[in-house]
């Protein structure tokens, strides 16, 4: 995919790397999957791919965006499966942009579950 700059500060890239501490719960070498420090439901875990993609629209314009959503969803299922919600039901979520609340500017899918999730999202 055509290559997107990191900004040096980037926080999940600096996940990804090792140097900001996470309570990693699955990686390969595609993407990393961590608990939210700040969670909203009992299973509450951010997949990010490790190369830097700034949200979901960026993504789907780049060239090879097909490699990172399937990565990034397949580790998104595989994480759902190993915190035990797959049989109960979760939700994935891709918050972009601003009115979204997209706060981190890398790329991440929010696995929630472990509660019953309403709809509609707030
Ligand atoms: P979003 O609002 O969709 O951009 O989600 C960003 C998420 O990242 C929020 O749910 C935050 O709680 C979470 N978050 C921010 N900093 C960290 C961190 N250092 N480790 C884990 N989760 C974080
Ligand atoms: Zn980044």
């Amino acid at each position: 995919m055509s290559e997107t700059t990191a900004p040096p500060d980037c926080l999940f890239c600096q996940v990804a790397a090792g140097r900001i501490p996470a309570d990693i719960v699955y990686q390969d070498d595609e993407t990393v999957a961590f608990r939210d420090i700040n969670p909203q439901a009992p299973t509450h875990v951010l997949v990010i791919p490790r190369q830097h993609v700034p949200n979901a629209t960026e993504a789907a314009a780049a060239a090879a965006a097909s490699n990172v959503w399937e990565a990034v969803m397949g580790a998104a299922a595989r994480v759902a499966r190993q915190e035990g919600v797959h049989d109960r039901g979760y939700r994935l979520v891709v918050n972009c942009g601003p009115e979204a609340g997209q706060t981190v500017d890398h790329l991440h899918v929010h696995v929630l579950g472990g509660r019953p999730l309403t709809w509609p999202p707030g």
